[in-house]
């Protein structure tokens, strides 16, 4: 992708709070509500960043509302519908007041953090998810968000191939899709 590395780092964590903390489908079964919130937040950001500290059950709720949000974003693109997505993601950023900041920390270079109000974990991730989220859409990048077209999956992704191609969560349902249209070759 073209736009810079945290914001591909932040869109990335949109990614993977939808898929661990929204209930749906996944790879062809049904995916419920995590019982613990707080412990699927943690493995959703430790993935990202193994050093993440331990996310409560409480922050993994509010986690979780956020991550609710961020999903209408994608299912909008998904859908074509760029104006929806656009405003969904200008609430987002209004609602969380996500603000700019400059930092430099674990000896990486000057960056930008977005940061939410209240100081909280899902308010930070919300506005520098919402923040990621709103370069990407008004980048030539937009269609990149999306929503698995496997069957029975719903899990949401960021392609950042070179030609943009692509169209499932994993390379798990896309060998799902490729078998059954073999299948059926095949039987016909
Ligand atoms: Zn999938």
């Amino acid at each position: 992708m073209d736009y810079n590395s945290h914001t591909d780092a932040v869109v990335r964590v949109a990614v993977t709070l939808v898929n661990a903390l929204t209930p749906g489908e996944q790879r062809g079964r049904p995916f419920p509500v995590p019982r613990d919130l707080g412990a699927a937040a943690t493995g959703a950001l430790r993935a990202l960043r193994p050093s993440y500290r331990e996310v409560t059950q409480a922050e993994g709720a509010q986690l979780a509302e956020v991550a609710r949000r961020l999903r209408t974003v994608f299912t909008a693109v998904a859908d074509g519908d760029l104006d929806r997505a656009a405003e969904q993601v200008n609430v987002l950023l209004a609602e969380t007041d996500a603000r700019p900041r400059l930092e430099r920390h674990d000896g990486e270079p000057w960056h930008l953090h977005f940061h939410g109000l209240g100081g909280t974990m899902a308010g930070d991730w919300a506005a520098g998810c919402a923040t990621g989220l709103a370069v990407v859409l008004g980048s030539e990048f937009s269609d990149r968000l999306g929503v698995c077209t496997a069957p029975h999956c719903d899990r949401v992704y960021v392609d950042v191939s070179r030609n943009g191609t692509r169209r499932f969560c994993s390379t798990a349902c896309q060998n799902r899709v490729k078998t059954a249209a073999f299948r059926a070759r095949t039987r016909g």
